[in-house]
């Protein structure tokens, strides 16, 4: 029995693909992240309804992921899909993604040399993107490693087909990184420029994520890696506020996707003088209603949450009182009118006019919207709606 629910909103699903879409024009290719379970938000709900609205590249973290990604478009028939792996794959999988046409990043040599023999074994070419390191210091082909590789691709063009060449920027969010930004640009664009010299068209040059689309129009190249914007928010208040001041509006463009909602499970009154659920964190100062609400840490409710969350009911917003507990807490509705067993409580998303939004549940969590996102328990339901 589910105590909580998850409604994705396929409305604002095709807003804000329509939103990037818009941004980045026809000749840029839109690549959905859908890495961490789509964001919390859950790969089986998000891919079909990005698809329905014209989404046909997804990016992955990793082979499990893909898998998950491949399934769901294989249950639908679809086949006009691409699938790439940025992140890890290893041996064993890099055969199951060649006879799948998944495409992967790869970023560095021994990981080239699986790339080629897996297709070697198969007798299928393994579609790659090569990564470069530019700056971030994570992953990547070294600049001076480009030589030997491009010799080494040459001389196996025959099982490695490189559909891309692309780095991932160590934080286009901020402007505190402007420099080193600009120079990971820099350093890819020379790499670029070292190809074409050498004959070498590479089909997908691509380096921005959400940050970056927005930022930094020249390096949308073919394709943009976009995550956060796609599930309704900006990587930063920061890019917010550029984009505002760009376009010349005071509107957020994007919508949340995902409301999380649960309801009253039982109504009690409390005396004056009362500790309420475990310990001592909070003493009832008044005859005090509350309402049990069976959410607790163990459904991803964070128990830093505990005498500051809030939550909508009855269309108003009101206060966590106590401890969040592992399966429950307690909201106080002294002052909010009739409120009954099994009316709706928002933990995420609208009741009327009041809104709890993801941010400021992050803010006083301390927990950054792609975090609380993907910490989303998988297993609560997720419904979509209009
Ligand atoms: C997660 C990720 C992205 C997407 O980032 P957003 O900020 O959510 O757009 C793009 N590229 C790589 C390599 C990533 O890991």
């Amino acid at each position: 029995m589910h105590t909580s629910f998850i409604e994705i909103s396929e409305s604002a699903i095709e807003n804000n693909i329509k939103f990037i879409k818009k941004i980045i024009g026809e000749d840029v290719t839109f690549s959905s992240v859908v890495k961490g379970n789509a964001y919390g938000h859950g790969i089986k709900v998000y891919c079909p309804i990005a698809y329905k609205y014209g989404t046909k590249h997804f990016s992955v973290a990793n082979a499990s992921e893909a898998l998950e990604v491949l399934d769901v478009f294989k249950s639908l028939g679809a086949k006009d899909i691409t699938i790439m792996i940025m992140g890890m794959i290893d041996n064993q999988q890099i055969e199951w993604a060649i006879e799948n046409n998944i495409e992967f990043f790869v970023f560095e040599t021994d990981r080239l040399k699986a790339a080629e023999q897996a297709a070697r074994r198969i007798g299928k070419a393994a579609k790659v993107h090569l990564e470069v390191e530019t700056g971030m210091n994570r992953t990547g082909f070294e600049v001076k490693e480009f030589r030997s590789v491009l010799k080494f691709l040459v001389s196996n063009s025959e099982f490695i087909e490189v559909k891309g060449l692309c780095t991932h920027l160590a934080g286009a969010e901020s402007i505190a990184n402007f420099k080193r930004i600009s120079n990971q640009q820099k350093k890819f664009k020379r790499i670029l420029n070292y190809l074409d010299k050498n004959d070498w068209e590479i089909p997908q040059r691509h380096m921005a994520s959400s940050a970056a689309t927005i930022r930094y129009p020249k390096t949308r190249y073919d394709l943009v890696r976009v995550g956060i914007l796609q599930y309704g928010f900006f990587p930063t208040e920061e890019i917010l506020v550029h984009y505002l001041e760009k376009i010349k509006i005071t509107e957020n463009p994007l919508k949340r996707i995902v409301s999380w909602k649960s309801r009253v499970m039982d109504v009690k009154t409390v005396k004056t003088g009362e500790f309420i659920g475990y310990g001592t964190s909070y003493f009832t100062n008044k005859t005090t209603i509350i309402a049990i609400i069976p959410v607790g840490y163990s459904s991803g409710y964070n128990r830093s949450l505990s005498n500051k969350g809030k939550v909508l009911i009855n269309g108003k917003r009101l206060d966590v009182i106590g401890t969040v507990n592992m399966n429950m807490m307690a909201v106080d509705i002294t002052f909010a009118g009739e409120i009954n067993k099994g009316d709706e409580v928002v933990l995420i998303g609208n009741q009327e006019d009041q809104e709890i939004a993801v941010s400021s549940f992050g803010d006083f969590s301390q927990v950054i919207n792609y975090e609380l996102l993907t910490r989303l328990p998988q297993d609560i339901p997720r419904i979509t709606i209009p």
